[in-house]
This record gives C-alpha cells, sequence and structure tokens, in this order.
C-alpha cells in the first residue's frame, strides 16, 4: 500500500516513522520498519503506526517502511512487511501483487523457510540467492525481477550492503532528494515535509541509491529521469 524510504543524516527510524504516518490516510491494516547498516533492525506492526515504536540503530545508514494493505495472507504481525530472507540480512517492502508467488515460493520452499503467507516473501528469498552468488544487491534485485509477474514497486536493503535498491513495475514509485538526503515513497505524500524535489520512475526503472549517488537503470542500461518541483501544498 505505502512505502517511505530514507538516506540521509538524522535518526532514521524517527523519520522512517514520521513518513508511515504521512501515508496513514491511504488506509492500512499493519505496518513496519527494517532500519540496515552493518545489521538489520526490524520493527512490525499488526496494528496502527502508533502502535509501532521507531526503531532505534547506531550503525543505520539506510531505512525502509511500509504500510499494508494485505491482498495475499491475513493482516498478522508476520505477514507485514519489511520481510526478510533466511539469513535474517535482507529485507524487502511491497507494494502490489507478484502473480507467480506460488510457483517460485514452491520452487523455493525446497532450500528455504518461509515464515509468511505473502507473496511478498519470494522477493527476499530470491535477492539472498543471488547474494549468496557474490554479486552486488543491485544486480541481485536486478536477477531477481526477471523472475517476477505482476505489479510491485519494492524497496528492498540488506546489511553490509550500501544503500537501497527500488524497483518499480506498473505499481507508482518515487524520490525525494533534499539538499542532504535522498527520500523513497510511493507517493509525494510520504516526504513532502522534506522536499519537493522529485523524480518519478518508470515501469521498468531500477535504482540504486546510496548517501552519494543515484543510478537509475532500464532493461540493464543507465538511464537519466528528470527532477520535476511540485506545488508545496500538492
Ligand atoms: N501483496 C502484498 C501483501 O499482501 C502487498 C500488499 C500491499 O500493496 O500493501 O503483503
Amino acid at each position: 500500500c505505502g512505502i517511505i524510504g530514507y538516506i540521509g543524516p538524522g535518526d532514521t527510524g524517527r523519520i522512517v516513522h514520521q513518513g508511515l504516518k504521512n501515508l496513514e490516510y491511504r488506509g492500512y491494516d499493519s505496518a513496519g520498519i527494517a532500519l540496515t547498516g552493518e545489521t538489520l533492525t526490524l520493527a512490525k506492526t499488526a496494528g496502527e503506526v502508533d502502535n509501532l515504536t521507531a526503531p532505534q540503530a547506531a550503525d543505520a545508514t539506510v531505512g525502509i517502511g511500509h504500510t499494508r494493505w494485505s491482498t495475499h495472507g491475513e493482516p498478522t504481525e508476520t505477514n507485514a512487511h519489511p520481510h526478510t530472507d533466511c539469513t535474517g540480512e535482507v529485507a524487502v517492502v511491497h507494494n502490489g501483487i507478484i502473480e507467480n508467488y506460488e510457483a517460485l515460493k514452491k520452487e523455493l520452499s525446497e532450500q528455504h523457510v518461509f515464515q509468511s503467507e505473502t507473496d511478498t516473501e519470494v522477493i527476499p528469498h530470491l535477492i539472498e540467492i543471488h547474494l549468496a552468488d557474490g554479486v552486488s544487491l543491485l544486480s541481485a534485485v536486478q536477477r531477481t525481477t526477471q523472475r517476477l509477474e505482476g505489479s510491485y514497486a519494492i524497496a528492498a536493503t540488506a546489511a553490509g550492503h550500501d544503500g537501497i535498491v527500488v524497483a518499480r513495475e506498473d505499481s507508482p514509485l518515487l524520490l525525494g532528494h533534499s539538499d542532504d538526503a535522498t527520500f523513497i515513497g510511493s507517493d509525494a505524500t510520504a516526504f513532502i515535509e522534506h522536499t519537493n524535489r522529485v523524480t518519478y520512475l518508470e515501469s521498468g526503472d531500477i535504482a540504486h541509491l546510496t548517501a552519494d549517488e543515484i543510478a537509475i537503470y532500464n532493461g540493464g542500461e543507465r538511464v537519466e529521469r528528470p527532477t520535476d518541483t511540485l506545488d508545496w501544498d500538492a
């Protein structure tokens, strides 16, 4: 339903938590946050964002958050996003539906233990497999999306890997740019109190976001997307 992501200075947990508050108007049944640095710190709730204590992690360099409107699996804490892999290092938030998740889950279940009933959870397990091959988080997400059918906006992080990788197919996703930080949102409401400078990602785009650089790819090629300035009261 709603996605927020943050790379920048300050209290990442609190900024992501506020982003989830901003997204509440969309409606949701559960919520969660992952902070990632050398380790992964998770907080999830089956209820309202107010029930979620903003996590603290001294080593966190990035954060992602999600308000869920469940399509596959009850609105429980376990089914709330972010979802993780077997190593507990990969975190993924997802809007949309992975249409072929049953076939993927069947294939992966031979070697991977699934915790949730969601369609989403196949994504962190696929990323885990590619990371184990020694590729970057960007390549792991690129290879993963090649297996996915359906609609998605996803944001993925992994402990020990720099930044956030986002991908979108049909579901909306945009970036926000302030002087010292980068934001991810399913809509601009997620971060509009911080910046009105935005980049809309196009369907098929995959972007690697770090504190230093934003690199957007489509079909394996580096692409440029324009930066727009929104009306503050939009
Ligand atoms: N299909 C996913 C789920 O049920 C994501 C739903 C959403 O967009 O919030 O967990």
